[in-house]
């Protein structure tokens, strides 16, 4: 395993906000204001995602003039890398600190299908799954896009080096993403737009533990994104007891969200189970899942989860893993395992996160 330590201070600085943050077009807004032509903002959009400058001297095809004016109202990145770790696997995890001192985890994971990077919307999370050390100290902070967006460029500057590319992006690091959704919709559109990052929104999955309402929205939202919900219980009495969101948005009303999901946009979802050893890893609960799925058009995502120090959770046994598996299968349910990656660096995704981890830096 590698580790770089590249820089630990945790002062900020004077804050300015981060260009990532903006949108084409509100960046073309920007540019209208200042009395510069749209396309200047398309410029500055190739600069930051074809080239990947990191300052605004090096954007020289811009006015002089115009730099200096970017450059006094905006940064590029505002994240910096204190760790960068490798796994055995190559697996890599960077932690970035933030202006403020907080830090994040970004994961990168190599699959036979590509480079895949899972990103953090949230500093901590406020939802309180039982399983998971992330919502430990509660929320500090949403991230703003940019903040988001950045650990993409970040991670693709480090791939450059080896000539490849981020190929997909799941939002399933630490937070939970519908809670910070306006800027979660940003950063979508930034990293989908081909003048942005260009990441096709097929290759890109967001995840929720079930926040009813933003379920309905984002179905509005007309995108090809591709959609997870952590279930991970097939019962209400289960869920709850798993994921205490579950009092306020019961089971019942999810699946009716789910459903609209479904039919709203003939996109089929994906339903992340995480089995914890003797507490919804058993046959009837497969069979309870089954009951639950029937007739929808959905995915089931197994993962086994290791001993969780917080709860005494415990491992599924690998046959009751398969058991599981060919029962969901049994019924026609679309079911894989998860294969687990950076073992040796704790890369499991923060939305299942079995180790606590300091969330924050300062
Ligand atoms: S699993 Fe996700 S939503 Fe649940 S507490 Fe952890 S970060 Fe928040």
């Amino acid at each position: 395993m590698e580790k770089t330590i590249e820089h630990t201070s945790q002062q900020a600085e004077i804050y300015l906000p981060s260009i990532y943050s903006l949108t084409l077009e509100q960046l073309q807004a920007w540019m209208a204001e200042q009395g510069e032509k749209p396309f200047r903002a398309v410029q500055v959009y190739e600069w930051l995602y074809e080239k990947r400058v990191t300052s605004f001297a090096e954007m020289t095809n811009l006015p002089k003039s115009l730099r200096e004016k970017l450059a006094t109202q905006f940064t590029i990145t505002t994240l910096k890398t204190l760790v960068q770790q490798t796994s055995k696997d190559g697996t890599m995890k960077f932690l970035f600190e933030l202006h403020d001192g907080y830090s994040i985890e970004t994961v990168l994971m190599r699959h036979d299908y590509g480079n895949s990077i899972c990103v953090t919307t949230q500093v901590g999370c406020r939802i309180g799954c039982t399983f998971c050390a992330s919502t430990l100290g509660g929320l500090k902070r949403h991230l703003e896009a940019g903040e988001i967006v950045a650990q993409v460029v970040k991670v693709q500057k480090v791939l450059d080096e080896q000539g490849e590319r981020v190929d997909s992006i799941v939002v399933m690091g630490i937070g939970e993403p519908f809670d910070n959704y306006d800027e979660l919709i940003k950063f979508l559109k930034i990293v989908n737009h081909p003048k942005g990052l260009h990441i096709g929104a097929r290759h890109i999955t967001v995840s929720t533990s079930g926040i009813i309402p933003k379920i309905y929205q984002f179905a509005d939202e007309g995108t090809q994104i591709n959609f997870a919900i952590s279930l991970h219980a097939p019962t209400t009495e289960l869920r709850t007891k798993l994921m205490p969101i579950n009092k306020a948005y019961p089971l019942p009303k999810l699946m009716e969200a789910v459903r609209y999901y479904v039919e709203k946009t003939g996109r089929r979802v994906t339903f992340e189970y995480g089995l914890f050893g003797g507490v919804n890893d058993q046959i009837e609960h497969a069979e309870q899942l089954v009951e639950l799925l029937k007739g929808l058009k959905c995915h089931v995502n197994l993962i086994p989860v290791n001993y969780v120090p917080e709860r005494n959770y415990v491992r599924t046994p690998r046959e009751q893993i398969f058991a599981f598996e060919r029962t969901l299968k049994k019924h026609g349910i679309n079911v894989t395992i998860r294969r687990e990656q950076g073992h040796d660096i704790d890369a499991a995704c923060g939305q299942l996160r079995a180790k606590e981890r300091k969330e924050e830096t300062r």
